[in-house]
């Protein structure tokens, strides 16, 4: 997409940004463990991404048992099911390479990422300031979303 901007740093630095790819982890990352609820603030981010012509993938090893939440997220969010599409599972992704992975245990995929965050990362603040993506959730109030 033409939106998207070249790495400015980081390993992919100076590379046209073809590698658009997001990987996000589910349990202790979208929602669960060490986290207060759903991780809203990530899933913004996500739906930001998405939005400017990022490719976002949500990947677990669990993936199968991960789906069901990951829809109930897309439901509760963006009124639809499907709004994160399948859930992967990491095996899939082992030595490819990512921009960014977000993952509460980066000891869990072997992805070659751009950068790695955590499920509340400050990066991830600045990233929605980059993407000028203040308003990224449907108003649920306005009938037609
Ligand atoms: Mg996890």
């Amino acid at each position: 997409m033409s939106q998207l901007k070249k790495a400015t740093h980081g390993p992919f630095a100076g590379e046209s940004q073809e590698n658009n790819l997001i990987l996000c982890d589910v349990d202790g990352t979208l929602f669960g463990e060490g986290l207060d609820g759903d991780n809203e603030k990530l899933i913004r981010f996500l739906a930001a991404a998405k939005d400017i012509g990022y490719e976002v993938v949500i990947f677990s090893n669990a993936a199968d048992g991960a789906q069901f939440k990951v829809r109930a997220l897309g439901l509760k969010f963006f009124k639809d099911l499907n709004f994160f599409g399948e859930v992967m599972s990491k095996s899939a992704y082992a030595g490819e390479r990512a921009w960014v992975v977000i993952d509460d245990d980066h000891t869990s995929h072997d992805v070659k990422a751009g950068f790695q965050f955590s499920p509340k990362d400050s990066h991830i603040d600045r990233m929605m300031q980059y993407f000028g993506a203040a308003k990224t959730l449907p108003d649920l109030s306005d009938p037609r979303n």
